[in-house]
């Protein structure tokens, strides 16, 4: 075999069609569940500028100060020189939306969720990728536990759907306000006074741009330290436990299971409150699904009025690794009906109309149209595990027959050629057609991708 010029770059992979059929089967469960919860997509830039994304998510985050895919000595029209980064996430262009189509005009609160690639240029390894797809909900423009808990009911059906939720946690936390956060961190630097030393080398540097970083820290050393350091809870105002007590009661109240996580504080600064992640029971947070909570300062950073926003995001390729590793089954719809055989000119120009004319009627056909023997096109119809071959040879095409064959039953018998597309319907069924007609009433099935 000869050796590729070119491969997926590193951190990258290719859908390969195996895979979709897990993407696609998520992505239905998501649309499904978006829809009845009335959700609405919305489709933003795969790049923005930088900007947004430091201002948003944080300067000193992970996410910005390491991973971002940036894209930079881009010129404009003006010929000024511009940043703009590959989105690391959704939360962050979807609130520019928000703002930018006045979507505080509309009925409140707007609900979007959005599926795409997203970007992070980590270092790449099992489950962290430098492409990945996400899917995201976000519930902007008002302000209440039950909406936090509502957001997270559709997610339960969700892994639910695509049956890996009993291999999920859910960890909830409650971070608190921005006020209270601000007085925890002066706290935790005191504490740590003295202690720097102790620190890991990544975790001293945590210590100086983002000390609430520490607190999810993976390191021995820090978190060993962090048991006798203050919590966050200690700080929490009465409102903000008052708010966390009635999500937990919501949740209850919609029979979902949860795990109260006071150390969970998520990587990103824009989250207020709420912030939740659903992690694998066994690994932890090593291979959490997906993540989310409650930014109610985020649009204003972004220049529009104070708008509360709650929200999650699902990395598709964890979820697809889970599907796997339980055993999941997805419908193969990529299954071959019919192949078509032939031989002689004549023949192959019969059957160029024949395989349209079959796929029309919602029968998948697969035709080799070359020079090869019956033969092997026979031995070809058994690969793609055709469930019946029609045969177009010389003869056939004068007498105006063709034969079908029942490949599981290795069984044939000559036809007349004007029957063979309502035998092959009538032998396949109507309900099992793969028919698209678009609808003047465009139904849910509409929007397949
Ligand atoms: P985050 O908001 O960073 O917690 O991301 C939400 C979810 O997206 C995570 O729980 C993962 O399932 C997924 N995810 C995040 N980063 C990556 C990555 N680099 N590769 C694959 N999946 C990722």
């Amino acid at each position: 075999m000869s050796q590729p010029l070119f491969r997926t770059p590193k951190g990258t992979h290719d859908v390969l069609p195996e895979d979709h059929q897990y993407m696609t089967y998520i992505k239905k469960a998501v649309r499904h569940r978006a829809r009845q919860a009335g959700f609405k997509r919305i489709d933003t830039p795969m790049f923005e500028e930088r900007g947004i994304f430091e201002r948003g998510i944080g300067a000193h985050t992970d996410i910005v100060e390491k991973e971002l895919f940036t894209v930079s000595g881009k010129r404009d029209e003006e010929g000024k020189e511009r940043e703009y980064a590959l989105r690391p996430e959704f939360t962050a262009g979807i609130c520019r939306a928000y703002i930018e189509h006045g979507m505080q005009q509309l009925p409140q609160p707007v609900e979007l969720y959005a599926i795409g690639q997203c970007f992070r240029y980590d270092r790449p390894q099992k489950g962290r990728y430098r492409q990945f797809h996400q899917f995201d909900f976000e519930i902007i423009g008002l302000k209440d536990p039950s909406l936090d808990a509502q957001l997270i009911h559709i997610l339960t059906k969700v892994f639910s759907d695509i049956r890996i939720l009993s291999r999920l946690t859910l960890q909830i936390n409650n971070i608190g306000a921005a006020e209270s956060r601000k007085a925890y961190v002066a706290a935790l630097r005191d504490f740590f006074i003295g202690k720097e030393s102790r620190f890991p080398e990544i975790d001293r540097i945590r210590l100086e741009s983002n000390p609430l970083r520490l607190l999810d820290s993976k390191e021995e050393d820090t978190r060993l330290i962090l048991k006798s350091a203050p919590t966050l809870s200690q700080f929490l105002s009465d409102e903000s436990k008052q708010y966390h007590a009635t999500l937990l009661e919501c949740l209850t109240i919609l029979n979902i299971p949860y795990t109260e996580n006071t150390l969970l504080v998520r990587g990103l600064d824009y989250y207020t409150q709420t912030v939740f992640e659903f992690w694998d029971s066994s690994l932890g947070a090593q291979n959490a699904v997906g993540g989310g909570g409650r930014y109610d300062g985020l649009l204003e950073l972004f220049g529009g009025q104070p708008t509360p926003g709650v929200g999650f995001a699902g990395g598709v390729e964890r979820m697809i690794w889970h599907m796997k590793e339980a055993g999941v089954r997805v419908p193969n719809k990529d299954h071959i009906d019919v192949f078509v055989a032939q031989l002689g000119p004549d023949a192959k120009k019969q059957c160029l109309l024949l395989i349209a004319e079959l796929q029309e009627n919602g029968v998948h056909t697969l035709g080799a149209l070359g020079e090869a023997s019956l033969k092997s096109q026979m031995g070809l119809a058994d690969k793609f595990e055709a469930r019946y071959t029609l045969v177009l040879g010389k003869l056939e095409a004068k007498k105006g027959t063709i034969i079908l064959r029942d490949m599981k039953a290795g069984k044939q018998k000559e036809i007349q050629y004007e029957t063979a597309i309502p035998e092959v319907l009538r032998l396949i069924g109507k309900s099992k057609l793969d028919t698209y007609v678009i609808k003047d009433q465009m139904g849910p099935e509409f929007d397949e991708d």
